[in-house]
């Protein structure tokens, strides 16, 4: 990546950042401490949810949640093939049956009328993902999902800071996962968070994370702790450290500031590249605010005298770093092997992908990369 002049992405850690995770580990408490649980309070004012647990993942976020919701064999969960491996895994890991339904092309997110079409008897669960920071068609998913008693995980690693129709990610499902992930629009290296409106649920989650310990288990790492302590369930191990939470504080706290730099970077590629026959830019709605954690463009590959691939290589060999989100899950090597799936049954995500480029977008970068990469874009474009 080292030859990329515009990377692809770069994390925007400053000296505040750097001064947080220093102190706290002059501090002396390593583990699930202090700026967890006040991490965990920001990130419930933050998003609008009274609940919020740290974790060590958006993938433990997820897993924890079903966990907690007691999904296991026989239990079918609706996602998109549009994502991120993690969203679907979660579900294989507790036996229970993933179920894919297709997207919409303008904004690449799951389309209320396929989940529609496949939800069933045994369907417990609907992750939505927010794909690129853009909200998905929460109400229309609510009103499928509460009258049947499902429950609806929003996948949010894209939408921290999102809003839905003036509300905020976070406040509108049952539960939704957030990630920290080093690119992810704020970041703990690794991290995530769990939001919800369900106090027991919550604390599920909570004894979940450590091992299935009891709640006073927690209480250890107070001062005076005691070494006693009840293995209540079989739980795992996903807790936060205490010094990725002081970087997430850090983060949390101009989280505004660096999605308000990605909307004006995506702001310019839409100026930019409005009038680019070969491309489709982005779909959002002006109803919404958009987290801008990727911009992703479609190659129209039927017209343009190039194809996608090859505008991906001839951008990287200008020393611009791409990337594509997602290759659609099922085809994938693991979920071939599940059987339930093959090509062409998700036409609109398949479309989607094989026109797909992700452009560099980080809150460092400047307008004038910006500009950079669309005039390569242009003339990569122009076939010539
Ligand atoms: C990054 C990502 C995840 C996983 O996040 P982790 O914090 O790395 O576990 C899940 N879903 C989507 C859509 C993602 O982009």
């Amino acid at each position: 990546m080292a030859e990329f002049h515009i990377p692809f992405f770069r994390p925007a850690i400053d000296e505040d950042d750097i001064q947080a995770v220093v102190e706290t580990l002059r501090s002396g408490w390593l583990t699930t401490a202090g700026n967890v649980k006040a991490l965990e309070a920001e990130l419930a004012a933050y998003v609008q949810a009274p609940f919020v647990n740290a974790v060590n993942s958006a993938t433990a976020a997820m897993h924890l949640a079903l966990a907690a919701w007691d999904i296991g064999p026989g239990d079918e969960v609706l996602t998109t093939p549009y994502t991120f491996s993690a969203t679907a895994t979660v579900v294989v890991h507790l036996g229970a049956t993933p179920v894919l339904a297709d997207i919409r092309a303008h904004d690449f997110n799951i389309d209320p009328a396929e989940i529609e079409r496949r939800i069933t008897p045994r369907t417990k669960v609907i992750i939505p993902v927010h794909f690129a920071g853009e909200s998905c068609a929460m109400d229309e998913i609510m009103a499928l999902a509460r009258p049947r008693g499902i429950k609806v995980l929003e996948d949010a690693a894209h939408a921290i800071g999102s809003m839905y129709r003036g509300r905020m990610i976070g406040s509108i499902g049952d539960a939704t996962a957030f990630s920290f992930y080093a690119t992810k629009n704020m970041t703990t290296g690794e991290g995530g968070a769990v939001a919800s409106f369900d106090e027991a649920f919550s604390e599920r989650v909570r004894r979940l994370t450590l091992h299935g310990m009891s709640k006073d288990a927690w209480n250890r790492y107070d001062a005076g702790g005691s070494w006693r302590y009840d293995i209540v369930e079989f739980g795992f191990k996903d807790n936060l450290t205490d010094f990725a939470a002081a970087l997430g504080r850090s983060q949390l706290a101009k989280l505004d500031q660096l999605t308000e730099r990605r909307t004006a970077l995506a702001q310019r590629y839409f100026a930019n590249l409005r009038d680019e026959e070969h491309l489709i830019l982005p779909g959002f709605s002006e109803e919404n605010r958009q987290a801008w954690h990727l911009f992703v463009v479609r190659v129209r590959n039927e017209s343009s005298p190039v194809p996608r691939d090859d505008v991906i290589r001839q951008l990287a060999a200008r020393g611009i770093g791409t990337s594509v989100h997602f290759i659609p899950l099922h085809y994938h090597t693991a979920y071939r092997k599940l059987g339930h799936w093959r090509d062409g049954d998700f036409p609109v995500a398949e479309k989607a992908f094989e026109g797909a480029i992700s452009l560099p977008l980080f809150p460092d970068m400047t307008i004038v990369q910006v500009d950079e990469v669309c005039e390569a874009l242009r003339e990569i474009l122009s076939g010539v």
